[in-house]
């Protein structure tokens, strides 16, 4: 049976990582009941203090109250058990982007469940054709990748696998839609519609860069100025993380064939440890 959007009332979300914190506190900004659940205490912990965070930001921005953005943090619990998920109607993973713990982690979702829980992924790249195959009902299984930083970001892109049934698809959108977001659907393709198109920008700026073609700047300046984005592509890989980029591109590349082979920078620079903002050094330095 397909549920309808005022079925879902709790909410489960597998992760408190960038991701999985930033999708608990839209949920909970919604009205809806959160649980979210990470493997150990201190990164729920973090999860929350995320959370904290972008919600002090919201107060002083003056868009929340302070007791508005108390309430929003009350509707969301931390868990590291599994079960604790049993009574959610939808839940969205956003665990690591590695295909073995995705499909065990949906395996155990299958367990425990309801019967007609919709069981959403976040995954960037990996096919949810191959996630839902390690449950006994590929049907409930939608993709829902939300954009980095979630509380800012509009967009939504709603992938259907081999097996999903249309009702769950259309509940994926209709849910985006309840949190405040825009959404666009793609087929399960490699990538999907952001990541097939973005990685191969990102790939080519970083080429650009190492053949010469223009200074770090004038790359990002040039593709800033002369088509309307608001991030180059070497500033946007060290936001985004170079070490995600490379892993999206290689699995791209694994798929689509040649014209997705990772830049040889990006590789080195992810040997050398320089992942981005988040190591401080990247294609530029934080400091
Ligand atoms: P992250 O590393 O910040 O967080 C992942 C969290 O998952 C960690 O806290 C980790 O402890 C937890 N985790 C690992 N195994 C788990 C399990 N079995 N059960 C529960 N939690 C588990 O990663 P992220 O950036 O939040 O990415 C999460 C997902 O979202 C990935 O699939 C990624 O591809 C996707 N995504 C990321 C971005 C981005 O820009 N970061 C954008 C869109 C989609």
């Amino acid at each position: 049976m397909t549920p309808e959007l005022n079925s879902i009332d709790r909410v489960g979300v597998v992760g408190a990582g960038t991701m999985g914190s930033g999708i608990a506190q839209v949920a909970a900004t919604s009205g809806y009941d959160v649980v979210m659940r990470d493997i150990e205490e201190t990164y729920v912990e973090n999860g929350f203090e995320t959370v904290a965070e972008s919600l002090e930001r919201l107060v002083r921005n003056d868009t929340l109250t302070d007791s508005e953005a108390a309430a929003i943090e009350d509707r969301i619990v931390g868990t590291t058990e599994l079960d604790d998920l049993s009574n959610c109607d939808l839940i969205v993973e956003a665990a690591l982007e590695e295909i073995d713990v995705k499909r065990d982690i949906f395996s155990d979702l299958d367990d425990i469940a309801a019967d007609d829980a919709v069981l959403a992924t976040n995954t960037s790249t990996l096919s949810i054709t191959t996630i839902a195959a390690a449950t006994e009902r590929p049907e409930s299984v939608v993709g829902l990748h939300f954009m980095n930083p979630v509380p800012v970001m509009k967009g939504v892109e709603v992938v259907r696998g081999e097996k999903t049934d249309d009702g769950i698809v259309e509940m994926a959108h209709a849910f985006a839609e309840d949190l405040d977001k825009e959404t666009w659907e793609s087929d399960d393709k490699p990538g999907f519609v952001a990541n097939r198109i973005l990685m191969p920008w990102i790939n080519e700026g970083v080429r650009a860069y190492d053949e010469g073609v223009a200074s770090k700047a004038d790359i990002d300046s040039g593709m800033k100025l002369g088509t309307n984005v608001p991030m180059g592509p070497l500033e946007l890989a060290d936001h985004i993380g170079l070490d995600i980029c490379l892993h999206a591109t290689e699995t791209l590349h694994e798929e689509l064939g040649d014209r997705y082979t990772p830049a040889y920078l990006l590789k080195r620079k992810v040997e050398a440890g320089d992942l981005g903002k988040k190591t401080g050094q990247g294609f530029y330095s934080y400091e």
